[in-house]
């Protein structure tokens, strides 16, 4: 099952970009920390440090912020027409589906995911995300709002609204999809109109560094788009309390999603937040098991279950469970586990040592509470952070590893009697991102569709995501909604304008 092969090798293109000294994005050029300060990426796959990259903090934060303003009120951006504006937002899209295979092999060195992914996946969603968005750019429409004012009778107004963009928009992303995330920001962003100061993940800034390339070689102007590279405490939060940003989007973990509401109250910016989430799996017994069981395994072992929406929990009729763990067991010991450059790879390795560590210990936690594998439960035997697909089995409701948000390759299975206990265990966590329902019976799925309180609900498929579709969480998986034209609210002021006639 391990094909770990730390040897097998990058193109000199990456090799040499990954190698050459790594420059933040700052008004349009690339630029050293003002501090002078670098931080090590590393290869997941094998431990080994593959490139100093520039460490933000306050300053160059502040600068960022003051290029962005600048670009925003006065620079040729503010001025340009909405069809210019969108042409060179398509054209980004362009540029990275011309590199997809470059940018591909960069998420594989620095995320740890298999090329084959990155090369199918990642670069090209992240592609069609701006060519989606730059169509937007000609579509934003206020209304013509016809109103009655009883205080003023018979006096004839002409009311509409103009949609325009909020400002310095802050973004801060994490390192599960690294381009795709900065897509999934920076295209709905300056399809709006708005300018943006994007910090990376410090556990994955090569994509989106060589990304910055490009937005520079498609012609975007000076300070539109910012790119920094740091820590989230350094970086991050300096971002989410500055004066100058007037909104600020986030996705990673909800503990760090609470951080950035209580540091956006100062100048009280706009904030939209995609966070976690522990997402429910339900088959049911009318299900057609040969799509559901590989459907089970695919929705938690995709992206070595670093995804915020994963099927994590794992609901099974009880008529039927103990032959779909076993399937879904059978599943994951097939999964080839190894460096993400090896073209047989299905599953690398996760990000870093600290999430590795992180697995482990919710592992070891499960197994103490009473959970028995079903399969994995432990780490590979081999440098890397390397963790085997596991299926939990024996949990009940209270365990850490039912409640918390694992990020790894980790899933609980618990059986069901009925659907009114189902939907009760469903929506029993504080998360409400996404669910799967896998059933023959098109009444009910539409009701658990219903039922259910998350923001995704898939049915007889799962992790089905498309720049048309909107993406976010209930409860505490997040405010507001990614992608499809719901994203464009994140984006926008609305402005009230009423004419006396
Ligand atoms: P994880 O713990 O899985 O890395 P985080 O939520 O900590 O997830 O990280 C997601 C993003 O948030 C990263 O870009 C990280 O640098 C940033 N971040 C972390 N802490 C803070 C903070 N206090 N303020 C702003 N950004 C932060
Ligand atoms: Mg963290």
């Amino acid at each position: 099952m391990s094909i770990a092969d730390p040897a097998h090798a990058f193109s000199q293109i990456t090799e040499s970009f990954v190698k050459a000294p790594k420059r933040m994005l700052i008004d349009g050029r690339f630029v050293d920390a003002t501090s002078g300060q670098t931080f090590s990426v590393y290869n997941p796959a094998t431990g080994e440090v593959i490139s100093q990259v520039a460490s933000a903090d306050a300053d160059d934060v502040d600068l960022a912020v003051r290029a962005a303003r600048r670009a925003f009120e006065s620079g040729p951006w503010s001025t340009m027409t909405p069809s210019e504006r969108g042409k060179l937002i398509w054209r980004i899209g362009d540029l990275i589906e011309q590199h997809n295979d470059e940018l591909a092999e960069l998420e594989t060195i620095d995320n740890g995911k298999p090329f084959a992914v990155a090369q199918v996946a990642d670069v090209p969603l992240a592609a069609d995300m701006f060519r989606y968005m730059a169509g937007w750019a000609t579509k934003i429409e206020g209304n013509t709002i016809p109103i009655s004012v009883p205080y003023a009778p018979g006096a004839q107004f002409q009311a509409f609204t103009l949609r325009e963009p909020v400002g310095v928009v802050g973004q801060i992303i994490p390192w599960n999809f690294p381009l795709l995330m900065a897509a999934w920001k920076l295209a709905p962003a300056l399809a709006c109109g708005n300018t943006v100061v994007l910090k990376v993940a410090e556990q994955t800034p090569l994509s989106a560094l060589r990304l910055a390339e490009l937005i520079v070689e498609a012609g975007l102007p000076d300070g539109v788009v910012n790119i920094l590279t740091g820590f989230g405490e350094t970086a991050g939060a300096p971002i989410a309390a500055h004066d100058g940003v007037d909104k600020v989007a986030f996705t990673g973990s909800t503990e760090v999603g609470k951080l950035i509401v209580q540091a956006a109250a100062g100048n009280l910016k706009k904030v939209t937040l995609e966070l976690g989430g522990k997402s429910p799996n339900i088959i049911r017994r009318d299900a057609d098991l040969n799509k559901a069981i590989p459907g089970a395994a695919e929705a938690i072992f995709f992206n070595q279950g670093q995804v915020c929406s994963a099927g994590s929990r794992l609901y099974v009729d009880e008529a039927i469970y103990d032959d779909v763990v076993a399937g879904v067991a059978e599943e994951s010991n097939r999964i080839k586990v190894g460096h993400g450059i090896h073209p047989e790879t299905q599953m690398g390795p996760l990000v870093s040592d600290e999430q590795f560590n992180r697995v482990c210990s919710y592992l070891q936690a499960g197994f103490e509470a009473g959970a028995v594998a079903a399969s994995g439960g432990d780490k590979l035997d081999h440098p890397g952070y390397f963790v085997k697909p596991t299926v939990l089995t024996d949990v009940s409701h209270d365990m850490k590893v039912v409640q918390e948000e694992i990020f790894g390759p980790v899933v609980t299975a618990m059986p069901f009697k009925d659907d009114e206990q189902l939907v009760g265990m469903a929506n029993d966590t504080h998360y409400g991102l996404a669910a799967g329902v896998w059933t023959r019976d098109v009444a009910e799925a539409h009701r658990l569709a219903r039922a259910i309180r998350a923001g995704t609900v898939w049915v007889n498929c799962y992790s089905i995501f498309d720049a048309a579709l909107p993406f976010g969480g209930y409860k505490q998986s997040g405010w507001g909604r990614e992608m499809g034209h719901a994203v464009l609210e994140n984006y926008l002021e609305t402005k009230s304008v009423c004419v006396a006639m």
